[in-house]
C-alpha cells in the first residue's frame, strides 16, 4: 500500500510494507494475537509477527473533517475511497496479494512511467486539507527525479503561505526526510525556495544564494549508520547561509534538540567566524603557519575538527558548482591534515595548560573574574608558540597579564 507499492514498482527497497483492510480496527485487534493500538482513533493497529517486528494495518477511511494540519476520519468505506485520500497519484497504488493485482484507480503507474508528481484530484483542495502534502510533493520530487505536474506545483505556490499553520514537529520531520532521503538536496530545497516556502517558514532563507544549497549535496555519507551524521552537517551546511545568533533561532523555532542546536550551532557558528579567512588564504596561496591552525582548531573544538573538515568542503564544493571562486579540494584537504595532527598534539585549551588555577593562586593572583582572563590570556600564548606551555613560562606570564591587567 502507498509508499512500498509505489517504491517496489520503482525498484526501490522498502523496509515496511503499510497494510490495508476494510477490517475495523477491533476486528483487526481480535484475529491476531500480538496488537499495539500505535493510532487506533485513525485506524491504524500495530500486529507483532513471530519475530516481534511490527506490521502497521490500517483501516480503509476516509476524511470527513480537515483544518489543513490534523483529520478526523471515518471506517466502513472502499479501497477506493481509501486510495482517494492520498495525496500523490503514486502513492494511492494498492496491491490485493489474494487477487494478485494491483489497484490503481488514479492512474499513479502511468504517473510513474512519466516521472511525475501528481496530486490526487484537485490540487489546491488536497493542499487546502493538509499543508503539508505541499513540502512533500517536493521531497518526493526531488528524491526519484521526477517533475511535478503543472497544476500540483501551482498549488504548491498557492499553499505557500498557508504553511505557517503546520506544526515545527511536522516540519522539522519533512527538512530531516529531505536531508536523509534525497541524494541531491539541493534540488529540494531550491523548490522550497522558488515556491516561498522558506519565505513562510523560514523567511531568513527566502532567498539563500545557491550555493549554500549545493553545499548539502556534497555531503553524501552512506550507509544507514551515518545519517544523523549526514542530517546534521546538511543542516549546517544550509544554516552557513545564517548569521551566528539566527542559525540557532531558527533551530530552536522548529523545536529541534539541545544537543543539535548545540553542535550544528557550533559548526555553524565556527564556519561563519573562520570560513571567509580560511577560504581568503587558500585562495590567494598566503602562508598558514601553524599558529594560525592552532588558533583555527582552538576555535572551531578539538573534536568538532573532523565535521568542520567536512563541512569546510561541502562550502568549497558548493561555491564551485555555483561558479564562485572556490579552493580545490586537494589544496584544503592539505591543510585539514595539519589541522587535525595540530588539535590532538597541541594544547588549545585551559584544560591543556600545565599550570591551573590553584597553581595561580599560590603565585599570588586573586580568585575571581581576573584569574579567568588571565587563562584565557595563556591559552591565547601558548596558542602563538606551544612550548611556553611550562609551569615557569606560563607563570611569569601570567604575572605579567595580571599586573597589565590591573594597572
Ligand atoms: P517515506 O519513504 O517517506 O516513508 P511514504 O510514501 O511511505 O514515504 P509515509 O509518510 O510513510 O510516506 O506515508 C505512507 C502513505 O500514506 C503514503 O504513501 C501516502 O499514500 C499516505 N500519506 C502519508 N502522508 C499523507 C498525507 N499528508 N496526505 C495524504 N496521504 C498521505
Ligand atoms: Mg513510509
Amino acid at each position: 500500500m502507498g509508499g512500498a507499492v509505489r517504491d517496489a514498482l520503482l525498484g526501490i527497497d522498502h523496509l515496511d510494507w503499510d497494510l490495508a483492510t476494510s477490517a475495523r480496527p477491533e476486528v483487526v485487534r481480535k484475529l491476531f494475537r500480538r496488537t499495539i493500538p500505535v493510532g487506533i482513533q485513525f485506524g491504524t493497529i500495530g500486529v507483532l509477527d513471530a519475530n516481534g517486528h511490527m506490521h502497521e494495518v490500517t483501516t480503509f477511511r476516509r476524511d470527513v473533517h480537515t483544518d489543513g494540519r490534523h483529520a478526523q476520519v471515518e471506517f466502513g468505506v472502499s479501497l477506493n475511497d481509501d486510495l482517494a485520500r492520498r495525496d500523490f497519484t503514486i502513492n494511492a497504488i494498492a496491491w490485493d496479494p489474494i487477487a494478485e493485482r494491483l489497484h490503481d484507480p488514479f492512474d499513479g503507474q502511468g504517473d510513474l512511467e512519466r516521472a511525475l508528481v501528481r496530486a490526487v484530484g484537485d490540487a489546491d483542495a488536497r493542499f487546502e486539507e493538509d499543508r503539508l502534502r505541499a513540502l512533500r510533493a517536493i521531497r518526493f520530487a526531488a528524491r526519484f527525479g521526477f517533475r511535478i505536474e503543472p497544476a500540483t506545483w501551482q498549488g504548491i505556490c498557492r499553499s505557500a503561505p498557508h504553511l505557517g499553520r503546520l506544526s515545527a514537529e511536522r516540519v522539522k520531520q519533512e527538512l530531516e526526510k529531505t536531508m536523509e532521503q534525497v541524494r541531491r538536496p539541493s534540488t529540494a530545497l531550491a523548490l522550497w525556495r522558488e515556491s516561498g516556502a522558506f519565505g513562510t517558514l523560514i523567511p531568513a532563507l527566502a532567498n539563500v544564494p545557491d550555493r549554500y544549497l549545493l553545499a548539502t549535496d556534497a555531503l553524501a555519507l552512506p550507509g544507514p549508520r551515518t545519517r544523523p551524521l549526514r542530517r546534521s552537517l546538511r543542516i549546517a551546511a544550509l544554516l552557513c547561509a545564517l548569521d551566528g545568533k539566527a542559525a540557532p533561532r531558527v533551530l530552536r523555532d522548529l523545536k529541534f534538540s539541545n544537543l543539535d542546536i548545540s553542535t550544528v550551532g557550533a559548526l555553524v557558528n565556527a564556519w561563519r567566524t573562520l570560513g571567509p579567512e580560511i577560504t581568503d588564504r587558500l585562495l590567494t596561496g598566503a602562508p598558514m603557519p601553524d599558529a594560525a591552525l592552532r588558533r583555527w582548531a582552538a576555535q572551531i573544538g578539538r573534536l568538532r575538527v573532523s565535521a568542520f573538515g567536512r563541512l569546510a568542503s561541502a562550502m568549497f564544493w558548493g561555491a564551485d558548482a555555483a561558479g564562485e571562486p572556490a579552493p580545490s579540494a586537494s589544496r584544503w584537504r592539505r591543510v585539514y591534515r595539519r589541522l587535525v595532527t595540530i588539535a590532538f598534539r597541541d594544547p588549545l585549551d585551559i584544560a591543556d595548560l600545565a599550570v591551573d588555577g590553584d597553581d595561580l593562586r599560590r603565585a599570588g593572583i586573586p580568585h575571581g573574574p581576573m584569574l579567568g582572563r588571565v587563562l584565557q590570556g595563556l591559552v591565547a600564548f601558548v596558542l602563538d608558540d606551544p612550548t611556553r606551555n611550562v609551569p615557569d613560562a606560563l607563570t611569569s606570564e601570567a604575572l605579567r597579564l595580571a599586573s597589565a591587567k590591573e594597572s
